[in-house]
């Protein structure tokens, strides 16, 4: 036990003098610094540290009833084309993706109002949302079309005139475009009732409570695929672009994901991952 002691004692003065005799030496406990800047590889691409809500996270608003952008999975949990994209931004970004599960109208306010960081659901870029929120560059576009049930009167975009009850998702492209004044090329609001969600617009349908719904493209092929009895009408609307929200206040952060949408969209990852949900 004295034996080491001494051994002890001795190695304290070696370090002791050695800190005497070399002051300006870093102390030989002094973890070496990360080698961040050393290598100008694939850490040269990084965006600088980002600002979030929660620290180390990132809060995605979506809805999650959009497939095949966003789900519910099974077992729990989200999966889709919009949250595989999140997750490889907020990795790149150096956080955690945490999805925040909401209805389509409160995405976008969500975003606005500083509960999320990032609004992410197949949301199209209008002027309106423009003027609440930033848009990052587009990753994906969308089309809104008719689906009706087999055997429908409306076979085509002209018949929308004839409908009773055209249905949609509260809040969204779909919704606006149908509501609008025959003038201003839609039905009135009167012939659209605005559910909370795809799912229950095509419910509704399935029931004979509305005669169409008017939705974007590949959620109603996920949806026409998952119920029988209901096809798709092509139409002429014109292609809409997604993008990601963000609030005006973080400018920093659209930037960075920009910067790392246009590298996933360069080498491929973006469309590898639209071609693993998108069929046909
Ligand atoms: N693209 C449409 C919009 O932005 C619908 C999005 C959605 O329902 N998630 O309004």
């Amino acid at each position: 036990m004295k034996k080491i002691i001494a051994i002890i004692l001795v190695a304290i003065m070696v370090l002791a003098l050695a800190a005497c005799g070399t002051p300006a030496k870093p102390a030989a406990t002094e973890a070496p610094k990360a080698p961040e800047s050393a290598a100008p590889s694939a850490d040269a691409a990084k965006p600088a540290a980002v600002k979030t809500i929660v620290e180390g996270e990132l809060h995605m608003a979506t809805n999650a009833a959009f497939p095949p952008y966003e789900m519910i999975k099974d077992g729990g949990g989200f999966e889709g084309i919009d949250v595989e994209i999140a997750t490889l931004i907020a990795e790149k970004l150096g956080l955690k993706l945490v999805v925040d599960d909401m209805d389509f109208t409160s995405v976008v306010p969500a975003v606005q109002t500083g509960k999320s960081d990032i609004a992410m659901a197949g949301l199209t870029i209008t002027e309106t949302r423009k003027e609440n929120i930033d848009f990052t560059d587009s990753y994906a576009t969308g089309v809104q079309v008719i689906i009706v049930k087999d055997g429908s009167d409306i076979k085509t975009v002209d018949d929308l005139a004839n409908a009773k009850m055209i249905g949609t998702q509260a809040g969204t492209t779909g919704y606006l475009y149908c509501s609008a004044s025959p003038e201003d090329g839609g039905y009135g609001e009167d012939k659209v009732t605005a559910f909370d969600n795809g799912a229950i617009a095509i419910q509704a349908l399935l029931d004979g409570k509305v005669d169409c719904v008017v939705i974007d493209n590949e959620p109603a092929k996920a949806f026409v695929a998952a119920n029988k009895g209901i096809s798709i009408l092509e139409t002429e609307f014109t292609v809409e672009d997604y993008a990601i929200g963000v609030s005006k206040q973080n400018t920093e952060l659209k930037d960075a994901i920009n910067e790392i949408l246009k590298e996933l969209i360069a080498d491929g990852t973006v469309k590898k991952i639209v071609d693993k949900y998108v069929t046909g």
